[in-house]
């Protein structure tokens, strides 16, 4: 009788059992879909634009050329967009009123008023144009238009970090259908990051390397492998709380995706489009989030290394999760890597 490994995580203080003696196939995950809530309007289309705010950017194609503007604050709004970003209605972080609000953020160790950005990037013209389906060039403005959004948040000295993250599904979130992006800018560094950047510059210092730039190497060899291209490496975390979770990391070292080339940028969403879409094909168009994780701090630059966390929404955390901290995963790491492995060799077909 053997037991259930309990795994830490590589750079977290967290703890999640390997459930192999109740181990679930991935495809025992699948649930049947919802039917799509068919709103009459979607308010994200072509055409109804006058349903949101203004665009805070927007990208276009003229004369063949892709060329970045803006919504007028009164009047027209562009039809004709590509990748469009807009301020979110409800916004958990609201931009500042007042030039002086931003000099009295912190009230004191337990308040800070929630000052920062919320947007929506809306991914395409096409209401379905998720990056499991996406044409690659389309995503690829999806990608310019995150580094283009970091870019300008980021450089705002009250701004501490940028989260860009995507909830796909009913069930992880997402409540408009139309494939979208969202951006959130916050007045200090959340505290999953603080605490990947605090480890991996504790590593960095006994170790004078970076511990991502190292996992890349032994994950590579492991069974955790996913896939590769010459610059991204796809590996299911070792420790994952969630079935089917895996990371997409960038083989470059490097802290943030600001200083991406086209060629990597060309690599990474065909990385993301494959993963995706194996997802996808082995449990029935799951639900799922993702989120960059990345670092704008100067000290973090050369201890910390960006990723890509995705994570499908195929369980319940319920009391035990909830109040401890620990989790249950009921797929191996091992077995959805190579479940991924597999899907992604049926696509290549
Ligand atoms: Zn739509
Ligand atoms: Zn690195
Ligand atoms: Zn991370």
């Amino acid at each position: 009788m053997s037991y259930n490994e309990l795994r830490k995580d590589y750079l977290l203080e967290r703890w999640v059992v390997i459930a192999t003696e109740r181990a679930r196939r991935p495809t025992d995950l699948a649930k049947s879909k919802p039917e799509p809530t068919k709103t009459a309007i979607c308010p994200l289309c072509v055409g109804n634009e006058n349903m949101t705010p203004p665009a805070v950017m927007l990208y276009q194609k003229i004369n063949d050329e892709i060329e970045r503007s803006q919504d007028p604050i009164v009047g027209e709004r562009t039809k004709n967009w590509l990748v469009r970003v807009i301020p979110n209605l409800f916004p958990a972080f609201g931009s500042p009123k007042q030039p002086q609000d931003i000099s009295k953020i912190v009230k004191n160790d337990h308040l800070l008023d929630a000052i920062g950005y919320h947007e929506v990037i809306v991914e395409s013209p096409n209401h379905d144009e998720d990056p499991a389906d996406a044409q690659l060039p389309q995503l690829e403005l999806v990608v310019n238009a995150y580094i283009d959004r970091l870019k300008e948040l980021s450089s705002k000295p009250y701004i501490k970090y940028v989260s860009i993250f995507r909830n796909f599904g009913v069930d992880a979130g997402a409540s408009l259908s139309h494939a979208h992006s969202q951006v959130i800018a916050t007045p200090m560094i959340p505290t999953t990051l603080r605490e990947e950047q605090k480890a991996s510059q504790t590593f960095f210092e006994n170790n004078g390397s970076c511990v991502f730039c190292d996992l890349i190497l032994t994950e590579a060899k492991s069974p955790r492998f996913i896939w590769e291209n010459p610059d991204f490496l796809v590996l299911a975390p070792y420790a994952s709380i969630n079935p089917m979770e895996f990371w997409i990391l960038p083989k470059k070292h490097s802290s943030n995706i600001l200083n991406l080339s086209a060629a990597e940028i060309t690599g990474f969403v065909k990385t993301l489009k494959t993963t995706l879409k194996a997802l996808k094909n082995i449990v029935n168009d799951p639900p799922y989030n993702y989120g960059i994780h990345l670092a704008l701090n100067p000290e973090s630059k050369d201890s910390y290394h960006w990723h890509l966390e995705v994570y499908p929404k195929l369980a319940t955390w319920a009391g035990f999760e909830k109040s401890t901290g620990v989790y249950i995963n009921t797929v191996t790491p091992e077995t959805a890597a190579e479940t991924l492995r597999n899907a992604i060799k049926t696509l290549n077909s």
